[in-house]
């Protein structure tokens, strides 16, 4: 089974300052537990591309991208949000960010490979059809899950997000549209500060109140995720992977440990071969604390490649 390791340079270019924790060294840390544990020698790497306006704007508003073009600076930073700015290399950052799903999407569909792990930033799930915010400017996995339902034509499609906060982005793009299922966990009380009413029955939401840990973790997929992405039959599964759940990062508190990350793609590959062909798209989302991050990403891309 042929998993493709979809990244570029530029993904690391894109610097919002010293301080901030959606910094480029996430990339490396990443790289860097793969490399370790000799999972990229499973691997097909792959350069992302730049995603296309035509592309971006399937999942957003055409003004919007219009404007957040525009927006890139030449030097020095604007800020899109409170926690949100635009460097020099910020849009090039972006378009590779989005281009990957696309790309993961072409290969899985075209039978290349069938898995596909995108390591990019910045990330995606916050990024609303018409709105920038949380770290993200265009939604990657809207991007590639779009590009699959309108350009490859498939008719369900799953979106599992495991971030510690709730994919607001990705709600507001597929709310009402039946041909996405979205099963979200996050932690309560945290930003965005919403998800924890489904707003449409595409919408399987589980809030977990905090240090919930893994047992509750794992109920919670169990018992409301994998009842639904059985009744749904996805054909694709793509899988917005943040990794900010985990105990060692303090951007959240639900206590995730890399074991979680190992068992939950495990559990999202038993549902693709049973219904997509074994067919999974995942991309970064968050993730701040370099080792538990790195880790953790090398424990879902193992059970991704089938190593686990
Ligand atoms: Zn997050």
């Amino acid at each position: 089974m042929l998993a493709a390791y979809i990244t570029h340079p530029d993904c690391a270019r894109h610097d919002m300052g010293p301080q901030h924790p959606e910094c480029p060294q996430r990339l490396s840390a990443v790289h860097d537990q793969l490399l370790m544990r000799g999972l990229l020698d499973h691997m097909v790497p792959c350069d992302a591309p730049l995603a296309t306006p035509e592309q971006l704007g399937r999942a957003h508003h055409a003004l919007y991208v219009q404007e957040l073009m525009a927006k890139s600076p030449s030097e020095g930073l604007v800020q899109v949000d409170p926690d949100t700015s635009m460097g020099p290399h910020t849009l090039q950052a972006a378009l590779r960010a989005a281009g990957a799903v696309v790309e993961a999407t072409e290969l899985v569909l075209s039978g290349q490979v069938s898995t596909a792990f995108c390591a990019v930033r910045p990330p995606g799930h916050h990024a609303e059809r018409a709105a920038a915010m949380g770290f993200c400017f265009f939604n990657n996995v809207a991007v590639g899950i779009r590009h699959a339902l309108d350009v490859h034509g498939l008719q369900r499609v799953a979106l599992i997000d495991f971030d510690v906060h709730h994919g607001n982005g990705s709600e507001d793009i597929f709310r009402g549209d039946a041909r996405v299922l979205m099963c979200s966990i996050f932690e309560q009380g945290l930003y965005p500060f919403n998800g924890e009413r489904a707003t449409g029955p595409n919408m399987v939401n589980v809030g977990l109140p905090t240090r919930s840990g893994s047992e509750a973790f794992r109920e919670a997929v169990t018992g409301h995720w994998l009842p639904a992405l059985e009744a749904f039959r996805p054909e694709l599964i793509y899988v917005s992977a943040g990794f900010d759940a985990h105990r060692e990062d303090d951007m959240g508190n639900l206590g995730l440990v890399d074991a979680d990350y190992e068992w939950v793609t495990a559990r999202l590959m038993d549902v693709a071969e049973r219904h997509c062909r074994g067919r999974l798209i995942s991309c970064l989302e968050g993730g701040y604390v370099l080792n538990p991050l790195g880790r953790s990403a090398a424990a879902h891309v193992k059970a991704l490649i089938g190593a686990a």
